[in-house]
Protein backbone atom coordinates (compact mmCIF):
# COMPACT_ATOMS: atom_id res chain seq x y z
CA UNK A 1 0.00 0.00 0.00
CA UNK A 2 1.31 3.25 -0.51
CA UNK A 3 -0.22 5.95 1.65
CA UNK A 4 -2.28 9.08 -0.09
CA UNK A 5 0.07 11.83 -1.00
CA UNK A 6 -2.70 14.64 -2.10
CA UNK A 7 -3.78 17.02 0.06
CA UNK A 8 -7.45 16.88 2.13
CA UNK A 9 -10.09 18.57 -0.27
CA UNK A 10 -13.46 19.57 0.69
CA UNK A 11 -15.82 16.55 0.68
CA UNK A 12 -18.26 16.48 -2.19
CA UNK A 13 -15.49 18.25 -4.24
CA UNK A 14 -13.27 16.82 -6.85
CA UNK A 15 -10.11 17.04 -4.37
CA UNK A 16 -11.76 15.34 -1.42
CA UNK A 17 -9.84 12.12 0.52
CA UNK A 18 -11.81 9.14 -0.66
CA UNK A 19 -11.99 6.12 1.47
CA UNK A 20 -13.79 3.68 0.53
CA UNK A 21 -15.41 1.14 3.88
CA UNK A 22 -15.62 -2.42 2.81
CA UNK A 23 -17.76 -3.54 5.92
CA UNK A 24 -20.06 -1.30 8.27
CA UNK A 25 -20.61 -2.62 11.09
CA UNK A 26 -19.90 -1.23 14.44
CA UNK A 27 -15.81 -0.89 14.05
CA UNK A 28 -16.33 0.62 10.31
CA UNK A 29 -18.78 3.32 12.51
CA UNK A 30 -15.70 4.02 14.43
CA UNK A 31 -13.50 4.14 11.80
CA UNK A 32 -15.85 6.53 9.84
CA UNK A 33 -16.39 8.76 12.17
CA UNK A 34 -12.37 9.52 12.81
CA UNK A 35 -11.95 10.15 9.00
CA UNK A 36 -14.76 12.18 9.30
CA UNK A 37 -13.19 14.57 11.43
CA UNK A 38 -10.12 14.97 9.28
CA UNK A 39 -12.21 15.95 6.61
CA UNK A 40 -12.35 12.72 4.43
CA UNK A 41 -15.23 11.56 2.15
CA UNK A 42 -16.42 8.34 3.29
CA UNK A 43 -17.86 5.81 1.25
CA UNK A 44 -19.41 2.83 3.44
CA UNK A 45 -20.34 -0.18 1.98
CA UNK A 46 -22.09 -3.13 2.86
CA UNK A 47 -24.49 -6.30 2.27
CA UNK A 48 -27.67 -5.01 3.76
CA UNK A 49 -28.53 -1.02 3.53
CA UNK A 50 -28.46 0.85 6.97
CA UNK A 51 -25.56 -0.77 8.53
CA UNK A 52 -23.86 0.91 11.44
CA UNK A 53 -21.19 2.92 9.51
CA UNK A 54 -23.28 4.17 6.70
CA UNK A 55 -25.44 5.87 9.25
CA UNK A 56 -22.48 8.24 9.74
CA UNK A 57 -20.88 8.26 6.68
CA UNK A 58 -21.84 10.84 3.91
CA UNK A 59 -22.39 7.83 1.11
CA UNK A 60 -23.74 4.16 1.30
CA UNK A 61 -23.65 1.59 -0.99
CA UNK A 62 -25.30 -1.97 -0.77
CA UNK A 63 -23.30 -4.62 -2.67
CA UNK A 64 -22.37 -8.32 -2.23
CA UNK A 65 -18.59 -7.74 -1.30
CA UNK A 66 -17.52 -11.46 -2.08
CA UNK A 67 -18.44 -10.63 -6.14
CA UNK A 68 -15.28 -9.09 -7.22
CA UNK A 69 -17.52 -7.68 -10.47
CA UNK A 70 -19.93 -5.74 -8.10
CA UNK A 71 -16.45 -4.71 -6.15
CA UNK A 72 -14.59 -3.47 -8.84
CA UNK A 73 -17.31 -1.52 -10.29
CA UNK A 74 -18.03 0.39 -7.42
CA UNK A 75 -14.56 0.93 -7.09
CA UNK A 76 -13.81 2.15 -10.44
CA UNK A 77 -17.01 4.47 -9.62
CA UNK A 78 -15.75 6.20 -6.68
CA UNK A 79 -12.18 6.13 -7.06
CA UNK A 80 -11.04 5.96 -3.44
CA UNK A 81 -7.84 6.98 -2.79
CA UNK A 82 -8.14 4.40 0.12
CA UNK A 83 -9.87 0.90 0.66
CA UNK A 84 -10.12 0.29 3.85
CA UNK A 85 -11.51 -3.16 4.40
CA UNK A 86 -13.56 -4.02 7.62
CA UNK A 87 -14.39 -7.86 7.49
CA UNK A 88 -13.52 -10.63 6.24
CA UNK A 89 -15.59 -11.85 3.42
CA UNK A 90 -14.71 -9.73 0.41
CA UNK A 91 -13.38 -10.68 -3.02
CA UNK A 92 -9.85 -10.54 -2.21
CA UNK A 93 -8.38 -11.71 -4.72
CA UNK A 94 -10.03 -8.65 -6.82
CA UNK A 95 -8.25 -6.59 -4.31
CA UNK A 96 -4.89 -8.19 -5.21
CA UNK A 97 -5.68 -6.83 -8.85
CA UNK A 98 -7.05 -3.74 -7.91
CA UNK A 99 -3.97 -2.83 -5.64
CA UNK A 100 -1.87 -4.11 -8.86
CA UNK A 101 -3.77 -0.99 -11.13
CA UNK A 102 -2.48 1.10 -8.29
CA UNK A 103 -5.39 1.22 -5.53
CA UNK A 104 -4.03 1.76 -2.00
CA UNK A 105 -5.87 -1.22 -0.45
CA UNK A 106 -5.23 -0.83 3.57
CA UNK A 107 -2.89 -2.35 4.75
CA UNK A 108 -2.45 -4.23 1.27
CA UNK A 109 -4.33 -6.73 -0.52
CA UNK A 110 -2.14 -9.56 0.27
CA UNK A 111 -2.90 -9.06 4.13
CA UNK A 112 -6.40 -9.04 3.34
CA UNK A 113 -5.77 -12.29 0.97
CA UNK A 114 -3.85 -14.03 3.68
CA UNK A 115 -5.82 -12.86 6.71
CA UNK A 116 -9.89 -13.89 4.73
CA UNK A 117 -9.27 -17.50 5.93
CA UNK A 118 -7.82 -19.23 8.47
CA UNK A 119 -5.60 -21.29 6.46
CA UNK A 120 -3.43 -18.75 4.49
CA UNK A 121 -2.36 -16.76 7.78
CA UNK A 122 -1.92 -19.74 9.25
CA UNK A 123 0.56 -21.79 7.08
CA UNK A 124 2.23 -18.01 6.82
CA UNK A 125 2.17 -17.73 10.77
CA UNK A 126 3.65 -21.40 11.52
CA UNK A 127 4.93 -22.59 8.39
CA UNK A 128 6.93 -19.74 6.71
CA UNK A 129 7.64 -17.75 10.01
CA UNK A 130 8.02 -20.73 12.28
CA UNK A 131 5.68 -18.83 14.99
CA UNK A 132 4.80 -21.29 17.80
CA UNK A 133 1.41 -21.90 16.89
CA UNK A 134 -1.39 -24.85 18.01
CA UNK A 135 -1.29 -27.96 16.22
CA UNK A 136 -3.22 -28.16 13.17
CA UNK A 137 -4.53 -29.83 10.50
CA UNK A 138 -6.49 -28.68 7.51
CA UNK A 139 -9.79 -31.25 6.30
CA UNK A 140 -12.27 -31.19 3.48
CA UNK A 141 -14.36 -34.37 3.80
CA UNK A 142 -15.00 -36.34 7.03
CA UNK A 143 -12.96 -38.95 7.00
CA UNK A 144 -10.28 -36.22 6.92
CA UNK A 145 -11.45 -34.56 9.23
CA UNK A 146 -11.79 -37.44 11.47
CA UNK A 147 -8.20 -38.75 10.78
CA UNK A 148 -6.92 -35.59 11.69
CA UNK A 149 -8.85 -35.55 15.08
CA UNK A 150 -7.08 -39.18 15.14
CA UNK A 151 -3.40 -37.40 14.85
CA UNK A 152 -3.92 -34.38 16.39
CA UNK A 153 -5.81 -36.17 20.25
CA UNK A 154 -8.52 -34.66 21.72
CA UNK A 155 -9.62 -32.42 22.97
CA UNK A 156 -8.96 -29.99 20.10
CA UNK A 157 -11.35 -27.76 18.28
CA UNK A 158 -12.89 -27.55 15.00
CA UNK A 159 -13.57 -24.24 12.85
CA UNK A 160 -14.47 -23.41 9.13
CA UNK A 161 -11.54 -22.13 7.68
CA UNK A 162 -14.08 -19.40 6.54
CA UNK A 163 -15.55 -17.85 9.88
CA UNK A 164 -15.38 -15.62 12.43
CA UNK A 165 -17.23 -15.10 16.03
CA UNK A 166 -16.87 -18.54 16.94
CA UNK A 167 -19.23 -19.43 14.24
CA UNK A 168 -19.41 -23.34 13.61
CA UNK A 169 -16.49 -23.63 16.48
CA UNK A 170 -16.66 -26.84 17.74
CA UNK A 171 -15.30 -28.70 20.69
CA UNK A 172 -14.27 -31.95 20.39
CA UNK A 173 -13.51 -33.99 23.46
CA UNK A 174 -13.66 -37.72 22.33
CA UNK A 175 -12.35 -39.45 19.17
CA UNK A 176 -15.73 -41.03 18.29
CA UNK A 177 -17.35 -37.35 18.25
CA UNK A 178 -15.48 -36.18 15.09
CA UNK A 179 -18.07 -37.12 12.43
CA UNK A 180 -20.85 -35.09 14.12
CA UNK A 181 -18.48 -32.38 15.14
CA UNK A 182 -17.34 -31.61 10.92
CA UNK A 183 -21.04 -31.86 9.99
CA UNK A 184 -21.67 -29.27 12.53
CA UNK A 185 -18.96 -27.27 12.06
CA UNK A 186 -19.51 -26.92 8.34
CA UNK A 187 -22.88 -26.00 8.07
CA UNK A 188 -22.65 -23.34 10.54
CA UNK A 189 -19.32 -21.43 8.25
CA UNK A 190 -19.87 -18.89 6.16
CA UNK A 191 -17.87 -20.06 2.80
CA UNK A 192 -19.27 -21.87 0.24
CA UNK A 193 -16.46 -25.01 0.39
CA UNK A 194 -16.53 -27.06 3.49
CA UNK A 195 -13.50 -26.93 4.89
CA UNK A 196 -11.87 -26.88 8.18
CA UNK A 197 -9.06 -26.30 10.41
CA UNK A 198 -8.36 -28.64 13.35
CA UNK A 199 -6.45 -27.44 16.52
CA UNK A 200 -4.94 -28.62 19.39
CA UNK A 201 -6.59 -27.23 22.12
CA UNK A 202 -4.27 -24.80 24.16
CA UNK A 203 -4.78 -24.79 27.89
CA UNK A 204 -3.49 -21.24 28.08
CA UNK A 205 -3.61 -19.18 31.63
CA UNK A 206 -5.12 -16.20 29.73
CA UNK A 207 -5.19 -14.88 26.19
CA UNK A 208 -4.51 -11.42 24.79
CA UNK A 209 -5.22 -8.64 21.85
CA UNK A 210 -2.16 -6.99 20.84
CA UNK A 211 -2.95 -4.13 19.12
CA UNK A 212 0.00 -3.43 16.62
CA UNK A 213 0.07 0.01 14.79
CA UNK A 214 2.58 0.00 11.70
CA UNK A 215 2.61 3.68 10.57
CA UNK A 216 5.20 5.91 8.78
CA UNK A 217 7.09 6.22 11.87
CA UNK A 218 7.62 2.68 12.28
CA UNK A 219 6.03 -0.50 14.82
CA UNK A 220 3.80 0.69 17.98
CA UNK A 221 2.22 -1.24 20.46
CA UNK A 222 -1.04 -0.74 22.27
CA UNK A 223 -0.76 -1.90 26.23
CA UNK A 224 -2.08 -5.21 25.87
CA UNK A 225 -5.83 -6.37 25.91
CA UNK A 226 -6.85 -9.19 27.93
CA UNK A 227 -10.68 -10.60 26.95
CA UNK A 228 -13.07 -13.38 27.37
CA UNK A 229 -14.90 -15.73 24.71
CA UNK A 230 -18.35 -17.02 25.10
CA UNK A 231 -18.30 -19.92 22.41
CA UNK A 232 -15.68 -17.85 20.12
CA UNK A 233 -17.62 -14.73 20.73
CA UNK A 234 -15.87 -11.65 22.50
CA UNK A 235 -18.10 -10.56 25.65
CA UNK A 236 -15.68 -8.68 27.95
CA UNK A 237 -12.17 -6.93 27.05
CA UNK A 238 -9.87 -5.00 29.57
CA UNK A 239 -7.08 -3.25 29.34
CA UNK A 240 -3.74 -3.88 30.36
CA UNK A 241 -3.74 -7.28 30.64
CA UNK A 242 -1.14 -7.86 33.53
CA UNK A 243 1.99 -10.36 31.83
CA UNK A 244 5.13 -11.27 33.05
CA UNK A 245 7.65 -8.57 30.68
CA UNK A 246 9.01 -12.05 29.61
CA UNK A 247 5.55 -12.56 27.61
CA UNK A 248 5.37 -9.58 26.49
CA UNK A 249 8.18 -9.08 25.00
CA UNK A 250 7.68 -12.57 23.17
CA UNK A 251 4.16 -11.35 22.53
CA UNK A 252 5.65 -8.15 20.75
CA UNK A 253 7.92 -9.84 18.85
CA UNK A 254 5.36 -12.40 17.05
CA UNK A 255 3.32 -9.30 16.40
CA UNK A 256 5.66 -7.35 14.89
CA UNK A 257 7.05 -11.05 12.55
CA UNK A 258 3.72 -11.52 11.22
CA UNK A 259 2.74 -7.61 11.08
CA UNK A 260 5.79 -7.12 9.15
CA UNK A 261 5.56 -9.70 7.17
CA UNK A 262 1.55 -8.95 6.26
CA UNK A 263 2.81 -4.85 5.68
CA UNK A 264 1.42 -1.99 5.00
CA UNK A 265 0.09 0.59 7.21
CA UNK A 266 -2.64 0.37 10.29
CA UNK A 267 -3.82 -1.01 12.84
CA UNK A 268 -3.56 -4.81 12.94
CA UNK A 269 -5.50 -7.36 16.06
CA UNK A 270 -2.88 -10.04 17.00
CA UNK A 271 -4.56 -12.91 18.84
CA UNK A 272 -2.71 -14.83 21.21
CA UNK A 273 -2.51 -17.41 24.11
CA UNK A 274 -0.38 -16.78 26.76
CA UNK A 275 1.00 -19.98 28.83
CA UNK A 276 3.55 -19.12 31.25
CA UNK A 277 6.02 -17.22 29.71
CA UNK A 278 5.16 -19.04 26.26
CA UNK A 279 2.88 -17.33 23.64
CA UNK A 280 0.82 -19.17 20.50
CA UNK A 281 0.05 -17.25 17.80
CA UNK A 282 -3.68 -18.00 17.02
CA UNK A 283 -4.71 -14.97 14.45
CA UNK A 284 -4.72 -11.56 13.08
CA UNK A 285 -7.00 -9.29 11.74
CA UNK A 286 -4.88 -6.66 9.52
CA UNK A 287 -7.84 -3.51 11.09
CA UNK A 288 -9.16 -2.91 14.02
CA UNK A 289 -10.83 -5.45 16.76
CA UNK A 290 -13.48 -5.87 18.20
CA UNK A 291 -12.23 -6.75 21.60
CA UNK A 292 -9.95 -3.51 20.95
CA UNK A 293 -13.80 -1.08 21.73
CA UNK A 294 -11.99 -0.50 24.86
CA UNK A 295 -9.45 1.82 23.50
CA UNK A 296 -12.28 3.80 23.06
CA UNK A 297 -12.06 5.20 26.70
CA UNK A 298 -8.55 3.66 27.84
CA UNK A 299 -6.38 5.75 25.31
CA UNK A 300 -6.12 9.29 24.02
CA UNK A 301 -6.29 7.72 20.44
CA UNK A 302 -8.71 5.03 19.70
CA UNK A 303 -7.24 1.98 18.07
CA UNK A 304 -10.04 3.34 15.15
CA UNK A 305 -7.83 6.68 15.54
CA UNK A 306 -4.66 5.29 15.06
CA UNK A 307 -5.75 3.17 11.99
CA UNK A 308 -7.10 6.41 10.45
CA UNK A 309 -4.16 8.29 11.26
CA UNK A 310 -1.62 5.50 10.08
CA UNK A 311 -3.14 4.98 6.65
CA UNK A 312 -3.08 8.67 6.19
CA UNK A 313 0.30 8.44 6.38
CA UNK A 314 0.80 10.46 9.52
CA UNK A 315 2.22 10.11 12.69
CA UNK A 316 0.23 8.29 15.88
CA UNK A 317 2.89 9.60 17.82
CA UNK A 318 3.30 8.16 21.84
CA UNK A 319 0.14 5.67 22.68
CA UNK A 320 -1.10 7.83 25.77
CA UNK A 321 -3.57 5.97 28.16
CA UNK A 322 -5.80 7.54 30.36
CA UNK A 323 -6.14 4.48 32.81
CA UNK A 324 -7.33 0.91 33.41
CA UNK A 325 -10.68 0.39 31.40
CA UNK A 326 -12.58 -2.38 30.04
CA UNK A 327 -15.52 -3.17 27.75
CA UNK A 328 -18.98 -5.09 28.10
CA UNK A 329 -20.33 -6.57 24.78
CA UNK A 330 -24.12 -6.34 25.05
CA UNK A 331 -25.77 -9.13 22.71
CA UNK A 332 -29.51 -9.10 22.20
CA UNK A 333 -31.21 -12.23 21.71
CA UNK A 334 -34.25 -12.36 19.67
CA UNK A 335 -35.86 -11.47 16.31
CA UNK A 336 -37.28 -8.53 14.90
CA UNK A 337 -36.42 -5.51 13.45
CA UNK A 338 -37.79 -2.60 16.41
CA UNK A 339 -34.67 -2.86 18.45
CA UNK A 340 -35.48 -0.47 21.73
CA UNK A 341 -33.10 0.36 24.47
CA UNK A 342 -33.85 2.12 27.39
CA UNK A 343 -32.16 2.75 31.09
CA UNK A 344 -29.15 4.26 29.68
CA UNK A 345 -29.75 7.14 32.29
CA UNK A 346 -29.29 4.36 35.05
CA UNK A 347 -25.86 2.83 32.82
CA UNK A 348 -24.67 6.03 32.49
CA UNK A 349 -24.80 6.93 36.60
CA UNK A 350 -21.11 6.26 37.63
CA UNK A 351 -18.75 8.69 36.48
CA UNK A 352 -16.21 7.16 34.31
CA UNK A 353 -19.05 5.09 31.98
CA UNK A 354 -19.68 5.52 28.58
CA UNK A 355 -22.18 3.20 26.37
CA UNK A 356 -22.15 3.07 22.42
CA UNK A 357 -25.41 1.97 20.86
CA UNK A 358 -24.63 0.76 17.27
CA UNK A 359 -28.05 1.58 15.76
CA UNK A 360 -28.32 -2.34 13.91
CA UNK A 361 -31.06 -2.54 12.34
CA UNK A 362 -32.73 -6.23 13.14
CA UNK A 363 -31.75 -8.89 15.12
CA UNK A 364 -32.10 -12.64 13.91
CA UNK A 365 -31.16 -14.76 16.62
CA UNK A 366 -27.44 -13.16 18.93
CA UNK A 367 -25.90 -10.00 17.47
CA UNK A 368 -23.77 -7.63 19.61
CA UNK A 369 -25.85 -4.04 19.79
CA UNK A 370 -23.80 -1.87 21.82
CA UNK A 371 -20.62 -1.99 24.65
CA UNK A 372 -20.50 -0.83 27.79
CA UNK A 373 -17.21 1.13 28.53
CA UNK A 374 -15.22 2.18 32.01
CA UNK A 375 -12.51 3.15 33.69
CA UNK A 376 -11.13 3.13 37.17
CA UNK A 377 -7.88 2.91 38.94
CA UNK A 378 -7.58 -1.02 38.54
CA UNK A 379 -8.93 -3.46 35.71
CA UNK A 380 -10.65 -5.31 38.08
CA UNK A 381 -13.04 -1.90 39.49
CA UNK A 382 -13.21 -1.27 35.67
CA UNK A 383 -14.62 -4.55 34.86
CA UNK A 384 -17.21 -4.27 37.71
CA UNK A 385 -17.96 -1.33 36.60
CA UNK A 386 -18.62 -2.12 32.64
CA UNK A 387 -20.87 -4.89 33.90
CA UNK A 388 -22.75 -2.65 36.03
CA UNK A 389 -22.83 -0.29 33.19
CA UNK A 390 -24.30 -3.29 30.73
CA UNK A 391 -26.14 -4.41 33.47
CA UNK A 392 -28.58 -1.73 33.94
CA UNK A 393 -29.05 -1.35 29.97
CA UNK A 394 -32.31 -2.87 28.70
CA UNK A 395 -32.62 -4.04 25.28
CA UNK A 396 -36.26 -5.04 23.67
CA UNK A 397 -36.33 -6.41 20.40
CA UNK A 398 -40.08 -7.44 18.82
P1 LIG B 1 -11.06 -17.70 16.96
O1 LIG B 1 -12.36 -17.57 16.22
O2 LIG B 1 -10.09 -18.60 16.29
O3 LIG B 1 -10.48 -16.36 17.33
O4 LIG B 1 -11.41 -18.40 18.34
C1 LIG B 1 -12.27 -17.77 19.25
C2 LIG B 1 -11.87 -18.15 20.67
O5 LIG B 1 -11.95 -19.55 20.89
C3 LIG B 1 -10.45 -17.77 21.04
O6 LIG B 1 -10.35 -16.41 21.37
C4 LIG B 1 -10.21 -18.72 22.21
O7 LIG B 1 -10.85 -18.25 23.38
C5 LIG B 1 -10.91 -19.98 21.77
N1 LIG B 1 -9.96 -20.82 21.02
C6 LIG B 1 -9.77 -20.83 19.70
N2 LIG B 1 -8.80 -21.70 19.33
C7 LIG B 1 -8.37 -22.28 20.46
C8 LIG B 1 -7.39 -23.29 20.75
N3 LIG B 1 -6.66 -23.86 19.80
N4 LIG B 1 -7.22 -23.63 22.04
C9 LIG B 1 -7.95 -23.06 23.03
N5 LIG B 1 -8.90 -22.13 22.82
C10 LIG B 1 -9.11 -21.73 21.56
Amino acid sequence: MAVPTKSIGTPGTGAAMRLMLLGSGELGREVAIEALRYGVEVTAVDRYPGAPAMQVAQHARVIDMLDGDALEALVEEIRPDLIVPEVEAIATDRLVALEARGFNVVPSARATRLTMDREGIRRLAAEQLKLPTSPYRFATSEPECVEAVAAIGVPCIIKPVMSSSGKGQVVVREINDAAAAWARSVTEGRGKAAAVIVEGFVDFDYEITLLTVQHAGGTSFCAPIGHLQIDGDYRESWQPQAMTAAALEASQAVARAITGELGGYGIFGVELFIKGDEVYFSEVSPRPHDTGMVTMVSQELSEFALHVRAILGWPVGEIAEHAPAASVAVVGIGNGDDIRFSGIADALRESGTEVRIFGKPEVRGKRRLAVALARADSVDDALAKARRCAGSLDVAID
